[in-house]
């Protein structure tokens, strides 16, 4: 289990505040034979991370939230639209050649393809290591020969929680997801124009942020 550590002094005060709320900062101090000075970083932590709530002229409250609920409250918050990097795009008819070639340039794993820019496919490493090995001519062959295609592709939304975006990832076992946009076509048919997109690196930067306190 993952325990986060608050220091006693914090515990005690969490304590006490459960049992007298709403108290203010001076009583908590008297209760504790220390200073309010002294006291002051310990409440500031308490209140940033959520778990009491100051209110002017009423006092310390308990919010009922473990540090547990703040965190989580906290990447729900973070969408998809706030941390999505530039994806690479190459168009359905890009070879194979060109392809890892961008996809060397770009320094990236996966590269998503569009056809009359509207996402068509994705296509990843993988994807290219079977080309090799399969012996395909891979300057004469189109990108779209080896992809993923449409239906087939799982995507996220700029308004989606990162959660969920992580979510995806691990569910379905892959590196990336493209962020689009839905747009109605002729006949009622949806396309989606390519905005951005979320990877494993992506999910790993807003961790560390999460452990760097930022
Ligand atoms: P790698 O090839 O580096 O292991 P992935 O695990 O992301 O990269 O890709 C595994 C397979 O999943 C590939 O065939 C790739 O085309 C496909 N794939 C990658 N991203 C997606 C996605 N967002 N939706 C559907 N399929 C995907």
């Amino acid at each position: 289990m993952i325990t986060i550590q608050l220091s006693e002094r914090q515990e005690k005060i969490i304590d006490i505040v459960k049992e007298n709320q709403p108290i203010t900062s001076e009583k908590i101090a008297k209760k504790l034979k220390l200073t309010r000075a002294t006291l002051r970083p310990d409440l500031a932590i308490l209140t940033m991370s959520g778990i009491l709530d100051a209110r002017p002229k009423v006092g310390y409250i308990y919010t009922g939230k473990s540090i547990f609920n703040v965190i989580s409250e906290k990447i729900k918050n973070i969408k998809v639209g706030d941390r999505k990097s530039v994806p690479v795009i190459v168009d359905e008819n890009t070879s194979i050649y060109d392809s890892i070639v961008t996809m060397f340039l770009e320094d990236t794993g996966t590269i998503f393809v569009t056809s009359e820019g509207y996402l068509s496919g994705v296509v990843s490493r993988k994807d290219f290591l079977k080309s090799a090995i399969g012996g395909m001519d891979l300057d004469r062959t189109p990108v779209a020969v080896i992809m993923t295609r449409m239906p087939n592709i799982i995507v996220t939304y700029p308004e989606e929680s990162i959660l969920d975006a992580a979510r995806k990832l691990i569910e379905h076992e892959i590196d990336s997801l493209p962020v689009v946009k839905e747009e109605i076509l002729d006949k009622g048919n949806k396309g989606y124009k390519l905005v951005g997109r979320i990877t494993k690196t992506t999910i790993t930067r807003v961790f560390v942020e999460l452990g760097n306190n930022e």
